[in-house]
């Protein structure tokens, strides 16, 4: 199965990057490109977290919670982003103009990967050993990690957004991160013209 781009993890910064990706697909420059999320939760750092301290979010939501609604609100507004369920990546390899993403049943191809696992160890992923160092803003004592990256880019197509990009561990921070590569993709499908996307009260 070919795609233009594959997000892997469906935590806080997987989902955001899905959603603002979903949301640029209707402009003309998205044309015929195909996206695809690795929908994985269950090792979420949100599944624990009660949030009170998160702009536009009531307090005392579970991050739980929103986990199921960001991938109900994924489905409903941007279906064309295919949802992976079901299915661990195990090993990336790189390819010329792309990478190969193998899971626990599939193999897919694709011209870019956002990785947005997190930073927990141990990093399961193969393929990216070189990459991985450890996080420059997390406790030593933890031993949390990080992929190498300038600016999320870690390689050519070659992604990484929330904890695992550096960024410190809250959720505001990775949802924004997310956001941020997703606009990054989106200016280079638009020849390189700064974009985003705002919808505006009519
Ligand atoms: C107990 C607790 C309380 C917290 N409270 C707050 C708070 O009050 N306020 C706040 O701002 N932040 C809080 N946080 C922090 C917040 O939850 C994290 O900063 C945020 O979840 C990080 O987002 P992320 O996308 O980097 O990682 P995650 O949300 O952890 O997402 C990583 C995703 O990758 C998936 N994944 C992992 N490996 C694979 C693989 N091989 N293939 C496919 N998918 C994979 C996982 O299942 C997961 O869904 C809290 C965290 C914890 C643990």
């Amino acid at each position: 199965m070919q795609f233009d781009v594959l997000i892997i993890g469906g935590g806080a910064a997987g989902l955001s990057c899905a959603l603002v990706l979903g949301s640029g697909l209707s402009k003309p420059f998205s044309e015929g490109k195909k996206v695809a999320l690795f929908a994985h939760q269950r090792s979420s750092h949100l599944s624990s977290a009660l949030l009170n301290n998160v702009l536009g979010i009531s307090p005392g939501t579970a991050g739980k919670d929103v986990l199921n609604s960001g991938i109900n609100q994924l489905q409903e507004l941007y279906p064309e982003v295919q949802q992976i369920t079901k299915e661990k990546v195990q090993k990336i390899s790189f390819l010329e103009g792309g990478f190969e993403v193998l899971t626990n049943k599939n193999t897919y191809t694709s011209k870019k990967v956002i990785l947005a696992t997190g930073y927990a160890q141990p990093f399961l992923i193969k393929g990216l050993e070189d990459y991985v160092i450890p996080h420059k803003k997390a406790k030593p004592s933890k031993e949390r990690i990080q992929l190498e990256n300038v600016n999320h880019l870690v390689y050519p197509g070659l992604y990484v957004a929330g904890t695992l990009a550096g960024h410190r561990s809250q959720y505001a921070i990775a949802c924004g991160s997310g956001a941020a590569v997703a606009t990054d993709i989106l200016t280079e499908w638009n020849s390189g013209e700064h974009t985003k996307v705002h919808d505006k009260i009519k």
